[in-house]
């Protein structure tokens, strides 16, 4: 847009009004002038009219034409007028200027033809004879009420058009002066008005560029005021968020350098736009501008980049385990995803933290325990054997050394159970690690029915009934040996613990993209505070009534790590006295079913 001093934008209007009132009170001024002098010089005429009318009556009764024309000489002369008389027929009898018998006829004047009309009438026109403005008045004569002449008195308008002329120069020339005025004021009120932007402008670039401590003075112009006070108290509030801003920087920067732990965040475009020192050690990123370089082009890890992505679309903390091959190094991630106040997804957070040597130890611990375990295997079997032949071959069953024989066998057997369900736990744990478990597609109710079968009859001997319900074309992929291990686990459990003359139900249903297997008994259940410990090993609620009952304290434990290594998840649900309710989720692929008539029976 073309911008134009801010002078010529009032001056042209200044300019405008002043001339366009200038003209306006010129042309009343003058035409009221000029008004107020024709009427004026009208009635004077008229008088001098009614007044020759009065002295040269008598001699137009008598038809003293000389007489009348010396009347007129003489008042003609002394009122500075030119006067002539008509008679009724248009002819001149006497006249101040001409000779009457040279006149021609005058009844076609338009004041003398109104003033036979109408007693008086006057006219302003060019003169015929003098070819200057006049002013005519002709009136009346009458002699015994009878329209005897007219008598007609002109005067040159000479004088006062002049006077009006003279009037309106001056006024313009005023005029002209009130317009220079008018520039000056123009130039008075922008250089103020200027004078205030000038500072505002000032105070702008200096805003702009960062300085905010630039004060704008106050104006008496009240809406300038206005703007100034609320710029200055813009830039108050700017400075003020800005250093809030700047501390919160440091204080993250600061917070970010020294965490151990490895933390990068990325926009939504995928451009890195924070890294901390730790994070560019571990990922041996480079040094890099934030929010320039796509993350997959400094960082090639699929692992990484797969959490990534997963943070940046859920809306839960994601988490996952990165491998670096090269430096046979192990990562654990936990991402997130970053929201502004809509909550708009506008980037993600990762926390990196190195679990290399935590993974080493338990590599080591799972293999010390599995080498002791199967080195106890063959001891404990001979110790087991020995005993066993050694009762048989006692004669006295009462006596000590049966006694202390059976102990020995029951404590074995013990034993035994700890070291293989010990076994059966790093053997789930080291093909976990490895990626060795198989999957097949597995039919679930095939899985209940089996480990149904397999606790059927310590279900009878503790008569309790066992009912599963499974739609029999239910299927998903699984390790059917490990999973049919843990759903064994959770019905032993429940009939192990569960109370005489009750049933035990076994289900499987589809939730949420998991096959759910539920065990539910009706046995004594579980204290809400024991419930969240109860999957680790060696966890018992009730340990004597465990052992009474043959328990090695790692059933629960065996199930979660065959629900891991399914990618799945494993919960309880349990009141004292009303029983428990054991679930075990792996992934459903809807895709591997097939449709099949729904299977349900008790065992
Ligand atoms: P255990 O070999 O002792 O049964 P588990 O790991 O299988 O070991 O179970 C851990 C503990 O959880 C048990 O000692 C028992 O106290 C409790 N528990 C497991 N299942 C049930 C159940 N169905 N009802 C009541 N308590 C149970």
């Amino acid at each position: 847009m073309k911008t134009r001093p801010l002078f010529w934008h009032l001056f042209p209007a200044i300019l405008c009004i002043v001339l366009i009132t200038l003209s306006a009170v010129t042309w009343f001024a003058a035409r009221s002038f000029r008004e107020f002098h024709y009427d004026r010089t009208r009635s004077s005429l008229e008088s001098i009219s009614r007044v020759t009318s009065l002295h040269i009556k008598a001699y137009l009764a008598d038809l003293q034409t000389v007489e009348v024309s010396d009347v007129c000489r003489s008042i003609g002369e002394a009122t500075g007028t030119r006067l002539t008389v008509v008679s009724p027929t248009g002819h001149v009898i006497a006249d101040t200027d001409h000779s009457a018998s040279n006149m021609d006829n005058h009844s076609d004047r338009p004041e003398i033809r109104q003033a036979w009309k109408a007693g008086v009438g006057s006219r302003i026109r060019l003169s015929g004879t003098l070819q200057e403005e006049m002013m005519y008045v002709a009136t009346l004569v009458r002699i015994d009420n009878k329209a005897v002449a007219v008598i007609r008195v002109a005067r040159a308008l000479n004088d006062i058009n002049q006077a009006v002329g003279l009037l309106t120069k001056r006024m313009l020339l005023f005029g002209l002066g009130v317009v220079a005025l008018g520039a000056l004021l123009a130039m008075f009120i922008t250089r103020r008005i200027t004078f205030t932007l000038n500072h505002i402008k000032a105070g702008s670039k200096a805003y702009a560029a960062g300085d905010f401590s630039h004060h704008l003075p106050s104006s008496n112009v009240a809406e300038i005021d206005v703007l100034t006070s609320t710029l200055n108290r813009m830039a108050e509030e700017l400075h003020d968020r800005i250093a809030t801003i700047t501390r919160q920087r440091d204080e993250q920067n600061a917070l970010l350098s020294c965490m151990t732990e490895a933390v990068l965040a990325v926009d939504t475009e995928r451009r890195l736009i924070k890294v901390n020192a730790s994070a560019r050690e571990l990922l041996q990123i480079p040094e890099i501008a934030p929010g320039e370089i796509p993350i997959a082009e400094v960082i090639r890890n699929a692992d990484l980049l797969n959490i990534i992505e997963d943070a940046l679309e859920a809306d839960e903390p994601v988490e996952g385990e990165i491998l670096i091959p090269e430096r046979e190094q192990h990562l654990f991630a936990h991402g997130t995803a970053l929201t502004d106040s809509e909550n708009r997804h506008i980037g993600a957070v990762l926390v990196i933290n190195d679990v290399t040597r935590l993974r080493r130890l338990a590599t080591m611990r799972r293999d010390f325990v599995a080498n002791v375990s199967h080195e106890l295997r063959t001891p404990i079997t001979s110790i087991k054997g020995f005993a066993e032949t050694l009762l048989e071959e006692t004669s006295d069953p009462d006596s000590n050394e049966a006694r202390f024989l059976g102990i020995i066998c029951k404590q074995s057997d013990r034993l035994q159970s700890i070291v293989e369900d010990l076994l059966a736990l790093a053997d789930i744990e080291d093909s976990t690690e490895k990626k060795s478990i198989e999957f097949h597609t597995v039919p679930i109710a095939r899985v209940l029915e089996n480990a149904v079968g397999v606790c059927l009859s310590a279900a009878t001997a503790h008569n309790i009934k066992l009912a599963v319900d499974c739609n029999s074309s239910l299927e998903t992929m699984a390790n059917i040996q490990l999973f049919e291990q843990a759903i064994t686990n959770l019905v032993g459990n429940a009939v192990k613990y569960g109370l005489a003359d009750t049933t035990v139900f076994v289900s499987a249903r589809v939730v949420e993209n998991c096959v759910e297997v539920s065990v539910r008994d009706h046995g004594p259940g579980i204290a809400s505070k024991h419930l969240s410990r109860l999957f680790e090993r060696f966890y018992r609620v009730d340990k004597s009534r465990s052992r009474k009952l043959g328990g090695t304290g790692l059933g629960l434990a065996i199930v979660k790590r065959i629900a891991l290594a399914h990618d799945g998840h494993v919960r309880v649900e349990s009141e004292l006295g009303k029983g428990s309710a054991f679930f075990m989720s792996i992934p459903y692929d809807p895709s591997k079913q097939v449709s099949a008539s729904a299977g349900h029976g008790d065992l």
